[in-house]
């Protein structure tokens, strides 16, 4: 799949799909070793992490679980605002697990600090976070990613999950939106 074949929003390709995969490995060959012989429960946050979560998961030798979270950001526009509201709550109980957030991408990181206080009260052994993308702004606050796929500028980017307007999240690899399509 290239530019062409989704029409003309695309402006270019950030991450190619083999980029991706490449570092994807690595993310999981890591994950593997720091999880050895220990428990370990993939908590994914939808929408955006899923593309991410069945990616890293396939990837895992570890026996992972797998479990899913919604949020909404209250905030004006596309900023968030870290106010966090759940609208579907996880099945599994977190006391004494070993969690591993999954996201997306961490830009503001008021989601995921939000996230990270609301999990970490519920008694698990220790919560971490796996990012595929993390851009500048994420760096200023105290945010520990323990995972970070790619460090991206400070632009607006779609695919692999990522959506504007819910469109463009089945693309494989990671892009950025032509102006025309903010603008119409
Ligand atoms: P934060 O709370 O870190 O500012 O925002 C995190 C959420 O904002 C992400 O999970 C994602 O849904 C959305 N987001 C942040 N940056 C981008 C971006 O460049 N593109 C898209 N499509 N969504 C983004
Ligand atoms: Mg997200
Ligand atoms: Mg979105």
């Amino acid at each position: 799949m290239d530019l062409s074949d989704i029409g003309n929003d695309l402006e270019s390709v950030l991450l190619s799909e083999q980029q991706l995969n490449d570092r994807l490995a690595e993310m999981a060959a890591q994950i593997d070793e720091d999880y050895k012989g220990q428990d370990l429960l993939l908590v994914g946050v939808l929408k955006g992490a899923v593309m991410v979560m069945a990616d890293l998961a396939r990837r895992l030798h570890h026996p992972a679980e797998m479990d899913w979270m919604a949020v909404s950001s209250y905030g004006s526009g596309t900023k968030s605002s870290g106010v966090v509201r759940i609208l579907k709550d996880l099945d599994a109980d977190l006391t004494g697990r070993n969690v591993l957030i999954v996201e997306d991408i961490v830009d503001s990181g008021l989601t995921l600090s939000w996230l990270l206080s609301n999990l970490r009260s519920r008694g698990p052994k220790s919560v971490e976070i796996a990012a595929m993308l993390r851009k500048p702004e994420a760096v200023k606050v105290d945010l520990d990613v323990r995972y970070v796929g790619f460090d991206i500028p400070n632009q607006f980017v779609v695919g692999y999950g990522l959506d504007y307007a819910e469109k463009y999240r089945n693309l494989p690899f990671v892009g950025t939106l032509a102006p025309h399509v903010y603008e119409s």
